[in-house]
């Protein structure tokens, strides 16, 4: 699966493509030089902390990214793979943007990190219940949508909203969360 930015940067816009890459960077706050933390200075998700920027695709659909995963392709060209891997903070810090900071990892990895930050609960929790009664607001749910209609699994978005696998797809499905459109 080919990601949204990889798309754009194929793209032969290339004028736009440049002037939306200069956007990107000029909003991530790069004060702290090259060993500090770069944070995103645009919408945070409420929930998850990370950064979160729209990105065209080649067929110039804008879909909602998660701003760390489109700093690491802009600086290396990695792309995290859905349903494989992730892109890692090795700083704990989820709005940053500092491609020394970002590394591609398995999503094992991720949830490991998570847990080190105190982001994700505790180590073996019980499944489901506790699950259930995260919270997950209106505007969760658009993005959750939004990344399940990308072709993301329902794994992959629940981990990083902390709730089960059949609540982000029973969101999806509009079983749930049906006032929202
Ligand atoms: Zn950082």
């Amino acid at each position: 699966m080919s990601s949204p930015v990889f798309d754009y940067a194929r793209s032969r816009r290339s004028r736009l493509k440049l002037s939306a890459v200069d956007h990107f960077w000029s909003k991530v706050d790069q004060r702290a030089g090259p060993d500090g933390c770069w944070p995103w200075t645009g919408h945070i998700h409420k929930v998850i902390g990370y950064g979160c920027c729209p990105v065209p695709n080649s067929d110039g659909e804008w879909a909602t990214e998660f701003t760390h995963r489109v700093a690491l392709f802009l600086t290396t060209g990695e792309w995290s793979e859905r349903y494989k891997t992730c892109v890692r903070h090795l700083c704990d810090n989820p709005p940053c943007c500092n491609p020394a900071h970002l590394r591609l990892g398995s999503l094992k990895d991720n949830t490991a990190d998570a847990r080190r930050a105190g982001t994700l609960g505790p180590k073996n929790p019980t499944h489901g219940e506790n699950h259930h009664k995260a919270k997950l607001t209106a505007s969760d749910i658009t993005i959750i949508r939004e990344r399940m209609d990308a072709g993301e699994s329902s794994a992959s978005v629940a981990i990083d909203y902390g709730v089960a696998g059949e609540t982000v797809r029973a969101a999806w499905k509009r079983q749930t969360w049906r006032h929202i459109p």
